[in-house]
């Protein structure tokens, strides 16, 4: 017998105290337990990790059903922003609200801070979406806010809007010029024509087109005889080229009344009248604030004219 196997049997499991014995099995027991364990959470994991996963899981979905509801609220809010431009404010006849830079995102360095990683574009994006929700808002409450103090006072209002013809229909001869750019027809080059110019007789009674007081009565440049009315809301209407002016500065007109006559003073080629509406100190088509004593269908009637003759020119 060498002297190797001598040895290996000298330590032979089973020469060894019982005691002994089932120590050393418990322990390589243990030992493949950890390294299985190990090696098992490679592929699978521990209850912890699994616990961590699931609450992960829900929090990204309870992230998402958030997502949703901002862009629900969104649509609300669009929906209640639209009415109010486009029908609440046109009723009204006012403009729509511009507050700088309530729209523009805030810049990056406001969301520096939040986590980055797997979800950190989530929550920026989450992040953006409320914010540009609460500009919106504010907005959107700052604009009704306008419109509910005109409705207030839409007794008032309703009085002093330039909602009639300046002139009696019936002596109206044609449209001569529209507003908007033109060929201006003595100066000869491309301009904005700022008012809507009414050809009919010289003499023709010219009416107040809403309630309101003479802020000017004389000659201007370009315009003639003029009269200017201020009819407060931000609203002025201007009658120019006048043959008559039967009103002063400072007079009070209420909507109707005779303040003038058709004429064909300064810069003019034949009797008309040029009106203008302007509100807060800007131009607008005054076409739009005929409606008041027009049948929609003249309306749409008259439009349909004017979009010829513009084809026209
Ligand atoms: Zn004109």
């Amino acid at each position: 017998m060498s002297d190797a196997k001598h040895t290996a049997r000298k330590f032979a499991l089973s020469k060894w105290p019982k005691g002994y014995r089932i120590a050393f099995r418990l322990f390589v027991a243990l030992l493949i337990a950890a390294a299985s364990n190990i090696l098992l959470s490679l592929w699978l994991d521990t209850p912890k990790m699994a616990r961590i996963r699931r609450d992960n899981h829900n929090l990204v979905t309870q992230y998402t059903i958030l997502q949703e509801k901002i862009r629900s609220a969104e649509h609300t809010l669009a929906d209640i922003k639209h009415r109010d431009q486009y029908v609440y404010r046109p009723l009204l006849g006012i403009d729509t609200l511009n507050i700088p830079q309530v729209y523009s995102d805030y810049n990056d360095s406001k969301y520096a801070d939040l986590p980055d990683g797997e979800y950190g574009e989530m929550i920026r994006e989450g992040w953006l979406n409320i914010d540009r929700l609460t500009r919106e808002l504010y907005y959107a409450s700052r604009s009704l806010d306008d419109t509910q103090d005109l409705a207030e006072n839409k007794e008032e209002f309703s009085t002093i809007i330039p909602a009639i013809w300046p002139i009696d229909r019936t002596k109206l001869k044609y449209v001569s010029s529209l507003y908007g750019m033109r060929m201006h027809p003595k100066y000869g080059y491309w301009r904005m024509h700022e008012g809507i110019d009414l050809s009919a007789p010289k003499g023709t009674p010219v009416y107040a087109t809403g309630n309101g007081v003479v802020v000017g009565s004389g000659w201007r440049p370009g315009y003639g005889e003029i009269i200017e009315l201020n009819h407060g809301f931000g609203y002025k209407t201007r009658y120019g080229h006048l043959s008559k002016r039967y009103v002063q500065a400072g007079d009070s007109v209420t909507r109707g009344q005779v303040i003038g006559e058709v004429g064909n003073t300064g810069v003019s080629s034949g009797a008309h009248l040029h009106y203008e509406v302007r509100f807060r100190d800007n131009t607008v088509n005054p076409i739009h604030y005929f409606n008041k004593d027009m049948s929609p269908e003249a309306y749409i009637d008259l439009m349909e004219q004017l979009e010829e003759s513009t084809k026209s020119n």
